[in-house]
């Protein structure tokens, strides 16, 4: 019943964790988190829906908003960011004509480049804009505005020339705010990182009320972050969707990932998150306080049977009072406690996840 104690409890733990969505992969997961003081959040795919959609496109002359949208889209085809999507989606729904890409190359955390038509083109965050060199000019005056509504400007440049500015939104999921009011609940700060500017992540973060983040980090940045919060003595649980986060899952004590996010970061994570809700980090936490409650009564169980029968079954009480326990009886109750741990295992079956959602 000893040896049974802990694992019986995991393998439970783990099999019901799969029932509610929860992926486990590496079974200590499932009770290091259990311990986590600071879940940390991506924002793009994590916080947000990850189905952004094209709200604006601003051209400078003497490019028009079609040909803006063009080019991007003609880029954005070879890239797997929800950006990217965002930005093919609009140019077929405007039935435009994409051209084919050369020298394609994708800047994590920043945005994307290659040739298109004989230009060069690049198309992604300011920080991408500041390392190549292109200068800012007046269309970059109706910026802030967006990102000041969460929204995420994306700047377009043709032959190091700013030639334009694509706005893109990406919806916060319905139920973020719940869930992370349910995790402060648990006792666990929240954070947000991203790659974003600081004005849309100042607006996402207000809007949701997470008062800890940061903006403009790279995806090394998201693990230094995490490993400082670690060296605080903090347990930190990442979640994130993107390969950019693949750093920061690995780092964190329990990397979460987003099970409709890319295969860096379902590789690198402990947990997948099969339901799309920023919920099942609560149901993941409380399984894991379930299961660590659950191995603690097993042990207990287990040890004070075994300190009692094993002597008594010995012949301790023969000196005293002539009691012998019939050897038929002791192995019946040797099999009976391994029968106890199993079924009180097996409770944890019962754990109900606070929010009933589909999978
Ligand atoms: P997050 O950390 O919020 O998930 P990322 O690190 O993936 O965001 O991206 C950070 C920023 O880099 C984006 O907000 C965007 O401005 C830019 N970016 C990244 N990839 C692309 C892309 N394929 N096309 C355009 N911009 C991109
Ligand atoms: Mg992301």
């Amino acid at each position: 019943a000893l040896g049974l104690a802990t694992p019986i409890s995991v393998i439970v733990g783990v099999g019901k964790a799969a029932e509610i969505g929860l992926i486990i992969r590496r079974s200590e997961a499932l009770q290091r988190a259990s311990n986590i003081t600071t879940i940390v959040l991506d924002k793009t795919g994590t916080i947000s829906e990850g189905q952004p959609k094209v709200i604006d496109i601003i051209a400078s002359e003497p490019f028009s908003k079609d040909s803006i949208l063009t080019l991007a889209a003609s880029i954005e085809k070879a890239s797997e960011h929800p950006l990217a999507a965002a930005i093919v989606a609009a140019a077929h729904k405007y039935q435009l004509q994409l051209s084919t890409i050369t020298q394609f190359e994708s800047i994590t955390g920043q945005g994307v480049k290659g040739r298109v038509n004989k230009k060069t083109i690049l198309l992604g965050n300011k920080q991408l804009m500041a390392t190549n060199g292109i200068a800012l000019n007046t269309i970059t005056t109706q910026v802030s505005t967006f990102s000041e509504q969460g929204q995420t400007p994306l700047y377009l440049a043709v032959n190091d020339q700013l030639a334009g500015l694509i706005c893109v939104s990406d919806p916060i999921r319905e139920d973020a705010i719940a869930a992370i009011k349910r995790l402060r609940q648990l006792s666990i700060s929240v954070a947000m990182l991203t790659g974003d500017n600081a004005e849309t992540a100042k607006a996402i973060a207000e809007k949701i009320g997470i008062d800890t983040f940061c903006a403009n980090v790279s995806p090394k940045d998201k693990a230094i972050y995490i490993n400082k919060l670690q060296r605080q003595g903090e347990v930190v649980g990442m979640t994130g969707d993107g390969i950019n986060d693949a750093p920061a899952l690995a780092q964190a004590d329990v990397g979460f990932a987003i099970g409709s996010g890319t295969d860096i970061a379902i590789e690198t994570a402990d947990i997948t998150l099969l339901r799309s809700s920023l919920h099942s980090l609560s149901d993941a936490i409380e399984l894991s306080r379930a299961t660590l409650r659950n191995i603690k009564q097993n042990l207990l169980g287990a040890f004070a049977y075994n300190a009692l029968g094993i002597p008594i079954a010995a012949g301790i009480l023969f000196p005293f009072s002539g009691i012998l326990l019939n050897p038929v009886i002791a192995g019946a109750a040797m099999a009976l406690s391994s029968v106890t741990v199993v079924t009180n295992a097996n409770r944890l079956k019962l754990f109900k996840p606070s929010q009933e959602l589909p999978l």
